[in-house]
């Protein structure tokens, strides 16, 4: 097949990008290098069946792109630290970006992925979370960008699939990790894993009691194709219900690096989850789909990779 996967230079979009490219489709990835890393893209384009494209989603589409049998629609800053300083980008990506990869994957006829995230949960008051949950976001706080970007993302996708008889997947992706991460991208275990290889203390936001859900990239990347190629409608939700303090994966990590690192305590960014975990029912019964990779093993990869590239 021949498959668009915008933020291909990103975490998750290099990630499904190789697999795809392993299984033998043809792959294009778009990227604007925003958040991505030109080495990603890098090391994609040494492929022969990959072909690199820069380009900002949210600017009309090159011609030449072509056509597609499947679009995977990643692109989108996605780390706290993004929230203030790309806020309106976000925003963007998720409109104007998203609305423009619709209309390439209705004139093809492909269809079309969409990274959605827990993050339209916002501060859960139901837990686990399940798809139909309906979420607790403020649509005016320091995280409305994202929260509310990708809600209106879900929306559109709904929408516009009813509209012009589409075929849509939402992937609602919880916490994802492994090697590839950006270090310095604000989000809990890169940050961790460079601080306590560094031997410097391990900052905890808060007490450290909120709780977590990490899924290891390969396990994310098989659900991603799963639900692509599955007859799902409607939000799934793509993440490891193994639920953990953001204070024993600290100590967790600090075990796996043989650090000498301690701990220490800064504020708690506003409106940050107390909880979160994904209820994978869903997942597990209609595409046979559940996390294989357990944390313990995921974290080692992920440090040896931080350890080698560092
Ligand atoms: P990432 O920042 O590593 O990748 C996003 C990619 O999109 C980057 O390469 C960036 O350069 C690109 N991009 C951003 N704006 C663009 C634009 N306007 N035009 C073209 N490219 C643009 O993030 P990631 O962790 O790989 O996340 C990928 C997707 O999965 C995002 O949509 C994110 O919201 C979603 N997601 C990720 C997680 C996670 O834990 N990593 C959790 C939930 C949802």
């Amino acid at each position: 097949m021949r498959i668009l996967v915008t933020g291909a230079a990103g975490f998750i979009g290099y990630h499904l990008s190789t697999r795809l490219l392993d299984q033998g489709d043809q792959v294009v990835g778009l990227d604007d290098l925003s958040t991505g890393s030109p080495a990603n893209a890098e090391d994609l384009t040494r492929h022969e069946r990959f072909t690199f494209v820069q380009h900002d989603l949210t600017r009309p589409l090159p011609d030449s792109l072509g056509s597609f049998d499947r679009i995977y629609n990643l692109a989108c800053p996605a780390s706290p630290a993004d929230f203030t300083r790309r806020s309106l980008d976000i925003m963007a990506v998720c409109s104007q970006g998203l609305w423009q990869t619709l209309d390439l994957a209705r004139r093809c006829r492909a269809r079309l992925l969409h990274a959605s995230t827990s993050e339209v949960y916002g501060d859960p008051l139901e837990h686990p979370q399940r798809e139909s949950y309906f979420g607790n976001v403020n649509p005016v706080g320091p995280r409305a960008c994202y929260d509310e970007g990708k809600r209106f993302a879900e929306a559109l996708c709904t929408h516009y699939a009813q509209r012009h008889g589409l075929t849509v997947r939402l992937a609602r992706i919880f916490n994802t990790y492994g090697p590839r991460m950006r270090a310095d991208d604000g989000r809990a275990l890169p940050t961790f894993i460079t601080q306590a290889l560094a031997g410097r203390p391990l900052t905890i936001h808060g007490d450290g009691s909120q709780t977590r859900s990490f899924c290891y990239v390969d396990d994310m990347v098989e659900g991603l194709i799963r639900l692509c190629e599955s007859d799902l409608e409607g939000p799934v939700n793509l993440g490891n219900p193994d639920e953990v303090s953001i204070l024993q994966v600290a100590r967790e990590i600090i075990e796996l690096t043989g650090s000498t690192s301690t701990l220490t305590h800064l504020p708690a960014p506003a409106e940050d989850p107390r909880i979160r975990c994904p209820d994978i029912t869903r997942a597990r019964e209609q595409l046979g789909w559940q996390p294989r990779i357990d944390r313990r093993e995921g974290l080692r990869r992920t440090i040896e990779w931080f350890r080698r590239s560092g």
